[in-house]
């Protein structure tokens, strides 16, 4: 097929300084919690975005020098030459591909926990070290900052080195240089504190130095947070955000722009942030340089993409979700397949893997960080190995994705769903407020086995023990899900108890009938009790969430949401009972006491939901033990209840594996060697 016209812009080459990035598809720097451990793996992971058409990829955060030290999440270092041999893997593999190598040169300041090198911590002031108490940052001398001048050289020397094209200047998301930018942080009274010119010293000598270092060959990027989203104190895009960019507009090569202070303000959720949310703060940047700006904001569609570059918003199309829900985007606008672009879903699934310092996973692509230690290729898959028929029953995400991958392995497949409509557990969790957009795990998948002739799927179709057996396929697979809970036990609750008057997410989808006041029972600490709390509340009902946790929602600290769905809960007017255990209900009421004191408390209640664990609905299985079959295989919550993402990777693996011998092998890991003995 071949590229609409009208997307012909999005693959003009664009120069950045003494280099030239080959279209406007832009990686821009984001986590995959590999770090400086995992070089293999994480040249594999670059690497592939470049084979899927991204011009210029750019590397997680690279720790300059160890008293930037982000233990232990997975940073990169180039701290000394045996760096530079790890980190040319991944340039070497970008490449390949003829896409350009950017590396984010990264100190974190006093947000650099520093647990590996027990370095006390930097900063301009004196403050205590957010994520590494109760240390105090300690606040920089002049010789520690010319120190820390030289270690930005150093390191851009190494980066050179090592084959990048790109070297940032990395002065977002709180890190040091923008802690020295911001008033809330700089208190100092020599000439890197005070007026805002000398506030924004320290960066414009890293530009300076790191032109002057590498800039004769690679371009000099700087990553700005134009609004930290603090309000007339902090950095705002009308005010100090604004100037910053005005006083060194000519100076790097790229401007690389967002909203930040925190991550989670950047790489905000779709529950609370739609497609482009981040443009009124950073649309004005253009309009101060002519260097080539980049942004973000989970951009999918072509369509937007290139209103984003004709109407002068930026240069690039950055990205870093969508990059990873689709390595091949780009290749797909380029071939006229933009029907089959895998949109991220924005929920943060990925985020929670870099904040719980582990591999990164997503909910739409299950193959990303599986490059180098499986060998999963998000295009690319074997051949199918016989001629067997395969019956998956069960149309969520984990049987979608399982059909998908067998059917494009050229296996001969049927899916029988119960429903009418496919989607599973998405059907309801994409009608709670925010998760519209979840709903895409179903669609993609949907549309690309529609395409697939080996592939038939009958719909309406609740099979039976019986019905399977006569079906006559060689290999069934069960994705037929999980239910909610009735017995209380969750979490913290263990031992469960008897609510028989209570009733489950499964029965509040399903229409039951509710009497307030409302308690939602949250003992499972995701989305669903905060959510469905929420959407109660906004149908008009007197809702309170109660939680053994200290927080509303308290697991979405780890897709940065947490803060938000608390605030948007009290905002709504949601009463939240905190470290309170559910004890016994009645009709009317129930009975609460207080996790630490065990202090009774009762709320009058109508209804009662409880969100707590899952049970696999898994009875196929049992009454299936022997048939004319020669595998019988759950996959997804019908195995093990867990997220949409981990389904979604289990029905991949299924289908990925199958009929390969090596199913049962270690999985591959990366080990340090060579290291001389002490
Ligand atoms: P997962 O997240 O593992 O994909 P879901 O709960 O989202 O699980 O999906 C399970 C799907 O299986 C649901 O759409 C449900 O209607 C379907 N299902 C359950 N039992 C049967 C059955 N006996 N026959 C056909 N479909 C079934
Ligand atoms: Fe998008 Fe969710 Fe994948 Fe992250 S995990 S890239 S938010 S679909």
């Amino acid at each position: 097929m071949q590229r609409n016209p009208r997307y012909n812009i999005l693959f003009e080459p664009v120069r950045i300084g003494p280099v030239t990035a080959p279209n406007r598809f832009y990686q821009t720097p984001h986590a995959i919690g590999m770090g400086y451990m995992k070089p293999q793996s994480s040249a594999a992971l670059r690497g592939v975005k470049a084979e899927g058409g991204w011009g210029v990829v750019c590397t997680e955060y690279c720790s300059i020098h160890p008293s930037s030290d982000d233990s232990p999440h997975g940073f990169l270092t180039l701290w000394d030459e045996d760096d530079v041999k790890s980190l040319a893997l991944t340039a070497d593999a970008i490449h390949a591909h003829g896409s350009l190598a950017a590396i984010e040169l990264w100190h974190g300041g006093s947000h650099s926990s520093n647990r590996m090198t027990r370095t006390p911590s930097l900063a301009p002031s004196t403050r205590p070290a957010k994520y590494h108490l109760p240390v105090t940052a300690r606040a920089m001398d002049k010789q520690d900052i010319a120190a820390f001048k030289s270690w930005q050289r150093e390191a851009a020397l190494r980066a050179k080195r090592a084959g990048f094209d790109i070297v940032y200047v990395y002065g977002g998301h709180d890190y040091l240089p923008f802690q020295f930018l911001s008033r809330r942080s700089n208190d100092r009274s020599d000439e890197y504190g005070g007026s805002l010119e000398n506030r924004v010293r320290l960066l414009k000598e890293m530009l300076e130095d790191t032109k002057d270092a590498v800039g004769d060959t690679c371009a000099v990027a700087l990553r700005l947070a134009v609004d930290e989203l603090h309000g007339p104190n902090g950095i705002t895009s009308e005010g100090e955000g604004r100037e910053t960019v005005a006083l060194l507009a000519e100076l790097p090569d790229l401007w690389d722009v967002n909203v930040a202070g925190s991550l989670g303000n950047d790489s905000k959720s779709s529950r609370f942030s739609p497609e482009g949310f981040q443009e009124s703060y950073v649309s004005f940047v253009k309009g101060l340089t002519s260097k080539p700006v980049v942004s973000v904001g989970r951009f999918t569609s072509p369509d937007t993409m290139v209103s984003q570059i004709k109407r002068g918003i930026q240069d690039f199309i950055g990205a870093a979700r969508p990059s990873i829900a689709d390595p091949f985007l780009p290749t797909k606008i380029n071939e006229g397949r933009e029907d089959e672009i895998r949109e991220c879903i924005g929920c943060n699934i990925c985020r929670a893997a870099n904040n719980e310092a582990v591999h990164l996973r997503c909910t739409q692509n299950p193959t990303i960080a599986e490059e180098w230690r499986r060998g999963w290729h998000p295009i690319h898959i074997a051949p199918k190995h016989t001629s067997s028929k395969i019956l998956v029953i069960g149309g969520g995400p984990a049987g979608l994705e399982a059909t998908l991958a067998l059917g494009q392995r050229g296996y001969d497949v049927t899916l029988a769903e119960k429903q009418n409509t496919l989607g599973g557990r998405l059907l309801n969790e994409s009608t709670l407020p925010g998760l519209g957009n979840w709903i895409r795990v179903r669609d993609y998948r949907e549309h690309m086995i529609s395409k697939l002739p080996n592939v038939e799927i009958y719909r309406g179709s609740a099979m039976t023990a019986g019905d399977i057996k006569d079906f006559g396929a060689n290999h069934i697979v069960l994705a037929t899900g999980s239910m909610w809970r009735r017995d209380g036990v969750g979490v913290v609750h263990e031992e469960g108890g008897d609510f028989l008057n209570a009733i489950t997410p499964d029965d509040y989808f399903k229409g039951a009938n509710i009497k307030g006041p409302v308690v939602v029972y949250d003992d499972e600490h995701y989305f669903m009790g905060g959510a469905l709390a929420e959407k109660l509340r906004m149908q008009g009902h007197d809702v309170t969430l109660v939680t053994p946790m200290a927080t509303a929602s308290s697991w979405t600290v780890m897709t940065d949401e947490q803060f938000f769905v608390q605030k948007r809960l009290m905002d709504l007017g949601v009463k939240l009972v905190l470290s309170h255990h559910l004890v016994a209900h009645t009709s009317n009421d129930v009975r609460l006491t207080c996790v630490y004191t065990g202090r009774e408390m009762i709320l009058a209640s109508g209804t009662l939901i409880l969100v707590t664990g899952r049970i696999p609905q898994d009875n196929l299985a049992n009454t299936l033990q022997y048939g004319n079959f020669e595998s019988l295989t759950r996959i997804g919550d019908c195995l093990a209840p867990s997220s949409i993402a981990d389904a979604v990777y289990s029905g991949h693996e299924y289908a990925r594996e199958f009929g390969n011998d090596k199913t049962n092998a270690p999985l591959r890991r990366e080990r340090p060697i060579g290291e001389p003995a002490l």
